[in-house]
């Protein structure tokens, strides 16, 4: 606090220091001051090594009519001001803006200091979507009502962070709890003399018995308010699916992840107590365990350096995967250890994401995902699936047939979004309607919140043009049972992508039975079928399925359309991929960990990067303590 203070001139005017969470807040009455200096905080940030945000003090903030009245003088009118969201907690307001590089720090229509000094609120531009998130709406809400509570966990989080360490040498252990030699519950605990750090907590939805569908947090036999902090790498249920069961039972702490991924893993959790219901189970949380967590996360963006506890500084960088995704970078004590922990990677890039980042200061010891860690898991280039896509959509639409897709709703239904509007647009695949059903509209109106967070071509065109692939006109919602009509109606080439994606329920099964009996029409499958379900049945050639239509009978669909299969839109690494993306790191590499994958895939990708790197390896189970300095 002297450091600070000393820094920075007077005409600052600084009226409070205080911990908010992870970072120190300066408030301030006279923002614009530091906000035109910002060379001020910079400097001060490399000298105390601690992350410093600017807030306005309380008493300029303007009430949120009067605020609002001089945003909407302010914000010019062809950018488009459609919704403003005022966080108490940090005295923050989000403008979404159709428009947003308008309103940019160096616009020259809007100038950012000015209107901060005058509505006495520090501003966030952010893109409006095309169509309103519900998920988005929610978590506003949640953060509106609990403002106060927060501002206050807030500063508590801070002092916990920032307390006395009690031992000035690390000793850091990791314990596996689950995905280790398995897919599915992944969860693990890092623990110094200071710090318990819990990362992911997923389930594993294949398994029958409790103690192997749920983390082993008995066996590393902790209580939820020992844990410093939890860190989730990305939103899939085998990474957070079993986070709300915590919430449920009492942990209060904070929860790290990046800005996309909380309203990812909410909508994701909440349709499992959905599934759940729809399949007679008893879910294991409620809704409002899922609202709990929207008010404990702390979201980080990619490459900012952040104090999770007294010994741990926390990175989280692009993992490539799905929107939002992170590999975890935990640097112990005063440079003792670097872990890495890959999480679910794509080293390789795609339309919509960039490659995993592989850039890291330094690491000692490695986490690498294992999927498909087999010799045999090749998959074609982005550049050859993509081609293969358009050529097998052109066949079925030149001969006036549809093309049905099922999909999951997170991530690839995206992805294919953006292939198919670029090669529309392009002239390489035929324009046709494209109409999507199930929870892909909530999915694709979080991406297009998130521009940061999408590959640089795509985040370009969003941010600073009026081309907005995600708004292009080749794309129609079926908001209603009603207009299902236009999609099946006869002789009208189509695309239909809807969920489920493995024809296990779902919207995409109303479309199954009207068009799997036509000759001309075709099942398209981009995404992973398991082993038992529908869709795998008919991806391996079935002709004849029963599924159980409407009012609960039981139907017969015969299969007379082609169906085919594309590889290569996968969201992980296939097994080259994965060992580039080690030998990228490889340089101050000591130890590499094998997880999330088969044993047997496991087995060989640790013994493949032994054999070709030289260092050490070591494919963990699950209930396994390991000592990593
Ligand atoms: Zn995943």
């Amino acid at each position: 606090m002297a450091t600070i203070l000393k820094s920075i001139p007077k005409e600052a005017n600084i009226t409070k220091i205080d911990y908010e969470g992870p970072r120190i807040a300066l408030y301030t009455d006279k923002p614009k001051f530091l906000m035109e200096h910002n060379d001020i905080i910079s400097n001060l940030v490399n000298v105390i090594k601690k992350r410093i945000v600017i807030r306005t003090d309380e008493k300029i903030r303007k009430s949120e009519e009067e605020a609002r009245k001089i945003l909407d003088k302010s914000v010019p009118k062809e950018a488009n001001l459609e919704a403003t969201f005022f966080d108490t907690a940090t005295g923050e307001v989000s403008i979404e803006l159709k428009r947003p590089w308008l309103c940019q720090r160096n616009a020259a229509e809007f100038n950012h200091a000015e209107v901060t000094e005058q509505t006495g609120w520090k501003l966030r531009i952010k893109k409006a979507t095309t169509n309103p998130s519900s998920t988005l709406k929610a978590i506003n809400y949640q953060l509106k009502v609990s403002s106060a509570e927060r501002a206050k966990q807030l500063k508590e989080i801070g002092e916990e962070i920032f307390r006395p360490r009690l031992v000035q040498k690390s000793e850091v252990s990791l314990l596996t709890l689950g995905g280790f030699g398995q897919v599915g519950r992944s969860c693990m605990l890092l623990t110094t003399a200071d710090s318990k750090i819990l990362i992911d907590c997923g389930v594993n939805p294949g398994a029958r018995t409790p103690s192997e569908s749920f983390p082993r947090l008995d066996w590393a036999n902790i209580s939820l308010d020992e844990l410093d902090a939890i860190v989730i790498g990305h939103a899939h249920l085998d990474h957070t699916g079993f986070l709300p069961v915590l919430l449920k039972y009492g942990y209060r702490g904070p929860i790290y992840c990046t800005e996309p991924t909380l309203p990812m893993m909410n909508l994701i959790q909440l349709d499992a107590i959905k599934v759940a219901g729809a399949q007679g189970r008893t879910p294991m949380y409620a809704e409002r365990d899922v609202h709990q967590i929207m008010k404990q996360a702390i979201t980080l963006s990619y490459g900012t350096v952040t104090d999770i506890s007294p010994d741990i500084k926390l990175v989280l960088a692009n993992a490539g995967h799905i929107l939002g995704s992170a590999s975890c970078h935990f640097h112990i004590g005063n440079g003792d250890h670097n872990f890495v922990y890959s999480g679910d990677i794509k080293y390789g890039k795609s339309i919509m994401l960039e490659s995993a980042n592989t850039n890291f200061p330094r690491v000692e010891t490695l986490l690498v995902e294992s999927t498909y860690g087999a010799k045999e898991d090749i998959q074609p280039t982005r550049e050859e699936v993509e081609s293969a896509f358009v050529k097998s959509v052109n066949e079925t639409l030149k001969e006036n047939g549809k093309v049905l897709i099922p999909i999951p709703a997170v991530g690839r239904a995206q992805e294919l979004m953006m292939v198919i509007d670029q090669y529309m647009k392009s002239g390489q695949l035929i324009e046709s309607p494209v109409f999507m059903e199930g929870m892909i509209k909530e999915a694709t109106a979080i991406h297009e919140a998130h521009p940061e967070y999408l590959a640089r071509e795509l985040r370009k065109k969003i941010l600073e043009t009026d081309d907005n692939p995600f708004d292009s006109e080749y794309f129609t919602n079926i908001e209603n049972y009603d207009a299902r009509e236009e999609p099946l109606r006869e002789d009208s080439p189509c695309i239909i992508i809807a969920t489920s994606g493995m024809l296990e329920g779902g919207p995409v099964l109303e479309y199954f039975r009207n068009i799997a009996p036509h000759k001309k029409n075709k099942l398209l499958f981009v995404s992973y079928q398991v082993n038992g379900t529908l869709g795998r049945r008919v991806m391996d050639g079935a002709r004849q399925v029963s599924i159980l239509g409407q009012n609960g009978k039981v139907e017969v669909v015969t299969i007379n359309c082609a169906t085919e299969k594309l590889e290569g839109f996968s969201g992980h690494s296939d097994y080259n991929q994965l060992m580039s993306y080690v030998h990228r790191l490889r340089p101050k590499l000591r130890r590499v960990l094998v997880n999330h994958g088969e044993r047997r895939k496991s087995e060989n990708l640790s013994a493949q990067i032994r054999r070709m790197y030289r260092v050490t390896t070591h494919y963990p189970q699950v209930q396994e303590a390991i000592k990593l300095f």
